[in-house]
C-alpha cells in the first residue's frame, strides 16, 4: 500500500479502499495519515455515515511536535541573535492591500505575476496574503514615523508568508520566514552585520553554510547594464529557452537566473554587472567584502546573482547549505540585500534599507538532515530536578512546590498523572536529572521533602521552604566539579 494511503488498523477492523483518497472502515478504531482521507463508518443501524472529511489545502502543512523540535532551536537562536545585535521585533498583519506588493516587489516578478494569494474582500477591496515581509515593514516604517526614531533602526520578524507556487520539496504555499531589516544607514557595515546574523543563525547550531554575494549597483548603473544585457541576449534569442524569451521582454535580469543547459553557454558569456558599477558602488561592495573577510565568513562572488525582486540595489546575497566545504546550490536557505530606493518609492522620506529573510522550513529540514548524518545534534533541553509524588495530598502539594521551585529559575519536570514511585523515578532517570524530590503524605504534613541523589541513591529530608536554595547550591557544586 502506498505510504500516502497507509491505514494502521487495530484488531477486527475491516478496511476497504474505495478510491485513493477514500477508505471504508467497519467497526471503527483506525488511524490514517492520509490528509485527504474521507472515511465512512456504519452506525448502529448499519447505515453508512461519512464522518471525517477534513483535509489540508495543497501546499499547506502542519508542524507537529516531531518537526517542531527542529524549529525550536532556530526560534531560540533568532531571539538570542536579535537580543545580542539589538534588533527589535515587528509584527504586521498577514492581510495587506495587494498594491503594496504589486508596486514594491514589482510586476514581471514571479511573486506578483504568478504567486500572490490575491482576492477581493467583502468591501470589494483588492487584498492579499503577504508573500514577503520587506514591503510590509517598509509600510510600517513610513506610516508610524519610525524614521524619526534614532537610526539605524534594526527590526526582526518571524512570520508566515503565502505564495501560490507549485508545491514541491522545500516549497510550500504557507511558509515561515525569520528576517531582519535595518533602516537609516547605507554603511557597508550594516550589510555585513546582516550577513553575519544570517550566517550565525545556522552556524550557532553547528550547521555549515556559505554565502553567495554580488552587487547590482545603483538604479542608474543597473539600468545601463540591463540595456547592455538585452542587446547581448537579443542577438541570441533563437537559442534561448521559452522562459528566457519571455524574460527578455518582461524582466531581463532574471535571464541570469536560468538553469537550463541550452542557455548556460549564453549566460556564461553575458556581460557582468560589476563592470557597469561606478567607483562609489564598487567601493561600497569592496568594503562589505572586507568586513566578511575580517569575520572569516566564507563567501563566493556570483555575478549572476540578482535576486528576483525589483527593489534591490547594491549588495545582494543568498545563503546555502555547505556540506564538506562545498556549496549546495539546490535550494537557497535565505537571501537578502539592500533596498535603498524602496522607502522613497513607497512615499517615505529618502532613506536607506537593507535586510534578509530565511525560510524556516528549509532551515529545519537542513537541521534534521544534519542531525541524521551526525553533522550536528539538537541542543539538549536540560532539566535540573524531577518532582515525584505519592498520594492525593502530595499531588495537591506538589503543584505548589513545583511552581515555587520554577520561580527560582530551576528547570523542573514532573508527571502528576502517575502514582507509582518506580515509574516516576524511571522518568527522572530518563531525563538524567541529578536530583529527584519525593513528596509523600508524611512530608506534606511535616512541610518537608525528600531529596534523592540520583547517582548515589542517598536521600535526605529538608524543609520545603528551603528546597530551591538547597538544590541551587547542590547544582552549583556539580558545575564546579565539571569545570575542574
Ligand atoms: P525569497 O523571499 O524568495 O528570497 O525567499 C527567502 C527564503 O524563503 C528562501 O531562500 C527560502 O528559504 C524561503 N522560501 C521562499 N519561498 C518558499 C516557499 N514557497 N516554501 C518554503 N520556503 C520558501
Amino acid at each position: 500500500m502506498p505510504k500516502k494511503n497507509k491505514i494502521q488498523k487495530s484488531k477486527k477492523v475491516i478496511v476497504k479502499k474505495i478510491s485513493p483518497k477514500k477508505v471504508f472502515i467497519k467497526n471503527q478504531v483506525f488511524k490514517t495519515n492520509n490528509a485527504g482521507a474521507s472515511i465512512r463508518q456504519s452506525d448502529k443501524k448499519g447505515k453508512q455515515k461519512e464522518f471525517f472529511k477534513y483535509t489540508l489545502l495543497r501546499g499547506m502543512h502542519d508542524i507537529l511536535p516531531r518537526e517542531e523540535k527542529y524549529w525550536r532551536p532556530f526560534r531560540d537562536n533568532a531571539v538570542k541573535l536579535a537580543d545580542h545585535f539589538l534588533y527589535r521585533q515587528i509584527e504586521t498583519p498577514v492581510l495587506e492591500d495587494a498594491n503594496l506588493f504589486i508596486r514594491s516587489v514589482g510586476k514581471g516578478t514571479d511573486i506578483v505575476d504568478k504567486e500572490m494569494y490575491i482576492f477581493e474582500d467583502r468591501d470589494g477591496k483588492k487584498v492579499c496574503l503577504r508573500p514577503e515581509m520587506t514591503a510590509s515593514v517598509v509600510r510600517a516604517y513610513i506610516m508610524h514615523g519610525l524614521w524619526s526614531l534614532p537610526q539605524p533602526l534594526k527590526l526582526w520578524y518571524w512570520a508566515p508568508m503565502f505564495r501560490h507556487d507549485r508545491p514541491q520539496a522545500g516549497r510550500y504555499r504557507q511558509f515561515t520566514q525569520f528576517g531582519c531589516e535595518v533602516f537609516g544607514s547605507d554603511d557597508p557595515a550594516v550589510d555585513s552585520e546582516l550577513i553575519l546574523m544570517a550566517y550565525n543563525f545556522f552556524v550557532d547550531l553547528g550547521l555549515p553554510v556559505q554565502i553567495k554575494i554580488n552587487s547590482i549597483g545603483a538604479t542608474e548603473e543597473r539600468n545601463k547594464y540591463i540595456s547592455a544585457l538585452v542587446e547581448y541576449y537579443r542577438g541570441k534569442r533563437s537559442y534561448l529557452c521559452d522562459d528566457c524569451k519571455k524574460r527578455l521582454n518582461k524582466n531581463p535580469l532574471r535571464l541570469l537566473d536560468c538553469k537550463q543547459e541550452q542557455c548556460k553557454p549564453i549566460k556564461d558569456e553575458a556581460p557582468q554587472i560589476l563592470e557597469w558599477l561606478e567607483s562609489e558602488s564598487k567601493g561600497h561592495f569592496m568594503k562589505v567584502l572586507e568586513y566578511l573577510d575580517e569575520l572569516a565568513i566564507p563567501y563566493a562572488l556570483d555575478h549572476t546573482l540578482v535576486r528576483g525582486l525589483d527593489y534591490y540595489n547594491r549588495t545582494v546575497f543568498e545563503i546555502y547549505p555547505a556540506v564538506d566545504g562545498e556549496m549546495n546550490t539546490q535550494g537557497a536557505l535565505g537571501g537578502g540585500g539592500r533596498y535603498d530606493p524602496l522607502i522613497e518609492q513607497m512615499g517615505g522620506h529618502p532613506s536607506f534599507g537593507s535586510g534578509f529573510s530565511i525560510g524556516v522550513e528549509r532551515a529545519a529540514q537542513y537541521l534534521k538532515q544534519a542531525c541524521e548524518q551526525q553533522i550536528c545534534a539538537l541542543p539538549k533541553a536540560e532539566c535540573n530536578v524531577y518532582v515525584a509524588q505519592l498520594g492525593d495530598q502530595a499531588r495537591r502539594n506538589a503543584l505548589k512546590l513545583i511552581n515555587n521551585i520554577r520561580n527560582s529559575g530551576l528547570k523542573i519536570d514532573y508527571n502528576l498523572t502517575k502514582n507509582s514511585l518506580k515509574v516516576q523515578l524511571d522518568s527522572a532517570n530518563g531525563l538524567k536529572v541529578p536530583y529527584t524530590l519525593i513528596l509523600g503524605q508524611k512530608e506534606v504534613i511535616d512541610h518537608t521533602v525528600i531529596i534523592r541523589d540520583m547517582e548515589s541513591g542517598v536521600q535526605e529530608i529538608v524543609e520545603q521552604s528551603k528546597i530551591a536554595k538547597i538544590i541551587a547550591h547542590k547544582l552549583e557544586k556539580i558545575d564546579l566539579k565539571k569545570k575542574r
